[in-house]
């Protein structure tokens, strides 16, 4: 039936994927335990959805177990991750499938994006090294990182693709970072990471990107789903250029093709294999309105084809559809401050917690047991719970269940505070419906975090109603697109560091908060000691086994609420919150000693580097972020003429057995 009307529909944009449920899937499939039929009835609200859930059941089942049009059958027969995936990738598609980029071609993308999971499973099949339905879904959406920066960095992207047009592929990759200071790829691997999909998905799509950007993999081509990834391109490549034009690949991808590691299958397999997987690829594509032949005729000169001009294909509009206003998050969500209620038995308890909810700004009703909390969930209808779960009479665990059952008690987005390391309560409270878990005694910072997140979920699901009634579905989406591309823009991806960009942010929130509450503040800007020659006599890998090594050892010798950054090249930047000289101090002679103490072993390297720190603290003249990072780098410089290895700081020096 649902397949039926999906055929009707024919998937044609006037139906779009509505943000409610692919939210509702994204949770259901978080948990392991949710029921498959329910996840199939709230796919059902979802026509569109729901035929893309089905028809990739039926694409990716094995020989003789049809899932045919039972969707119950197809959720089970996908599996969790799968699911979740195909519910976000499908979310990006923006209505109507109307470019939100001008030079981005969805459709090509798309028909791209089927024919390297069609190939990709045929290829996995052959080779039996890689699981045939693993490598169907990773091919699918390897190159979602690349719409999402179209949807998200519409404007930019746009100019990027225009450039890159007609040039290597790789070029696009160089304008990425320069961009966004992230490849399409990170970003792909950003999101595999979030969805929870498999560590080889994520290895296989980062082989794909620029060299000297893989964390920590020797060989990243090796892999095995690497190869059968790096085949299936070619083969969706060659599809989309059109069957049979011989030789009309680019160069840069025969570069990108050059047999490197094991498992490669030879040039003339892959051209047979196009032949092959020619027809079911065309098939699929027809069913949904896909672009499928002779592309490469319509004037595309380019090697990477979705790099060609909408109006080639479909003559879509080409403006920004999504304005950055809607994708934020509308300032009068909660015109009066969210709303948390509170509940705890012990009196001191709970007034510690009001204490800290009412400096977060948040406008706070307590109640000692669940039976008043109960009646506050009625009459005022709170956003956010934070109950205790070990109460006389009604538990937490009984509150929440009492709340989910009502309608505005399901609103309600649930935190519940439990005896830390009891994973049996953990489990009970998120069966009793709780949205997340604090430990207790919990840390105020953690706690305040969890509560700014469900804030933010609460605030996406207001956006969807709002959405609803607007019509406007897929903003919500953007959201969180939004939000992950924000996690991996900010990632240093060789050491796994928050990157400049976030650090510069950071420093500045420090500041303000310290300037605030008249707290002290220090940085430490932390330079390794005569690095080229690392480079230079062991060759860049060992210097950059080195410059994680020493990431490593810096986060590990710093306090949790310390951040740690890398500012580029071999240069860090150390916040020291709420510490002043003496602890700061205290902190870059840990620090220093710590490196010069660790050995790096790395290929036929074994040895150590030095550190030289500049430290600089808010006051004594430091009166701005500015002046205290140019205050750390004139100290660090001081370090380096001192003989390096040492400390100095923007007022005296620092003894090193301080
Ligand atoms: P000093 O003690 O004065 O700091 O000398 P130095 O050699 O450490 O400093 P310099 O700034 O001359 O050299 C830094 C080198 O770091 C140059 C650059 O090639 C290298 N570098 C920058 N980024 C990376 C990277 O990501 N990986 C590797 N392996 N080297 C990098
Ligand atoms: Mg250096
Ligand atoms: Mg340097």
């Amino acid at each position: 039936m649902i397949q039926k009307r999906f055929e009707e529909l024919r998937y044609c944009g006037t139906l779009p994927s509505s943000a409610g449920v692919g939210l509702a899937i994204l949770r259901m499939t978080q948990r392991e335990d949710t029921p498959a039929s329910e996840i199939a009835n709230v796919l059902r609200c979802d026509p569109a959805l729901a035929g893309k859930v089905l028809r990739l059941a039926n694409i990716a089942r094995p020989a003789g177990a049809p899932v045919a049009g039972n969707l119950e059958r197809a959720v089970l027969s996908l599996g969790a991750s799968t699911l979740r995936s195909t519910a976000l990738s499908f979310s990006l598609l923006p209505a109507g499938r109307a470019g939100v980029c001008g030079h981005f071609d969805h459709d090509t993308y798309w028909s791209h994006a089927i024919a390297c999971a069609e190939a990709a499973e045929a290829v996995a099949r052959e080779q039996g090294d890689v699981d045939p339905g693993d490598a169907f879904t990773c091919a699918l959406l390897a190159r979602i990182g690349m719409l999402a920066l179209a949807t998200v960095h519409a404007e930019v992207y746009e100019r990027i693709l225009s450039e890159a047009r007609g040039r290597a592929p790789e070029q696009l990759l160089v304008e990425e970072l320069r961009q966004f200071d992230i490849q399409h790829w990170e970003v792909t691997a950003a999101m595999f990471v979030e969805w929870g999909l498999p560590d080889t998905f994520v290895h296989a799509v980062l082989s794909l990107g620029l060299p000297k950007r893989e964390p920590g993999l020797e060989d990243p081509a090796s892999t095995p789903l690497a190869q059968v990834l790096r085949s299936a391109s070619f083969v969706a490549h060659r599809l989309l250029e059109g069957v049979g034009t011989q030789g009309a690949l680019g160069d840069g991808w025969l570069s990108l093709l050059s047999p490197v590691g094991g498992g490669w299958i030879g040039r003339d397999r892959l051209v047979a294999l196009c032949a092959r997987v020619a027809p079911t690829w065309r098939s699929t594509c027809e069913s949904l309105r896909l672009p499928t032949a002779t592309l490469g005729e319509a004037g595309l000169e380019s090697d990477d084809l979705e790099i060609s001009e909408a109006e080639t294909h479909s003559g879509t509009p080409t403006q920004t559809q999504i304005r950055d206003e809607e994708a934020d998050a509308p300032a009068n969500l909660f015109p009066d401050g969210l709303h948390v209620l509170a509940v705890d038995d012990e009196p001191s308890a709970l007034r510690l917690l009001e204490r800290h909810l009412v400096a977060g700004g948040y406008r706070v009703t307590t109640a000692r047991d669940a039976e008043t909390a109960l009646r506050v969930v009625a009459e005022d209808a709170p956003h956010l719970l934070l109950t205790d779960w070990l109460m006389p009479g009604m538990t937490g665990g009984d509150l929440l269940r009492a709340m989910r059952a009502t309608e505005v008690g399901r609103q309600v987005y649930g935190i519940v505070l439990t005896a830390r390391d009891d994973e049996a309560q953990v489990v009970a409270a998120f069966d009793a419906g709780a949205d997340d878990f604090v430990a207790k005694p919990y840390n105020p910072r953690v706690l305040m975090a969890r509560v700014a997140a469900g804030r933010r979920m609460l605030e996406l699901q207001h956006r969807i109603r709002l959405d609803r009634e607007r019509r406007a579905t897929q903003v919500a989406e953007l959201g969180i697109m939004s939000r992950k591309l924000h996690a991996a823009a900010h990632l240093d991806v060789l050491t796994g560091l928050p990157n400049r960009r976030y650090a510069m942010r950071r420093l500045e929130q420090e500041w303000a908060d310290a300037v605030r509450l008249d707290r002290p503040l220090a940085v430490l800007v932390v330079d390794i000691d005569h690095f080229k020659q690392v480079n230079d006599r062991h060759g860049h890998d060992v210097g950059d086994d080195v410059l994680r090594s020493t990431a490593a050892m810096l986060r590990a010798r710093t306090r949790r609420a310390d951040v740690v950054c890398r500012l580029g090249g071999e240069e860090f930047l150390v916040i020291n919150v709420d510490s002043d000289r003496v602890g700061a101090g205290m902190c870059a002679e840990r620090l220093r000693s710590s490196i010069e103490a660790n050995v790096v072993k790395s290929h036929a390297f074994e040895g150590r580097v030095t550190i030289s720190i500049g430290l600089a603290t808010r006051g004594d003249g430091v009166s701005s972020v500015h002046e205290l990072l140019k205050a750390a780098d004139d100290a660090v410089y001081a370090a380096k003429a001192a003989g390096r290895n040492t400390i100095r700081t923007n007022r005296r020096w620092i003894p090193e057995s301080a």
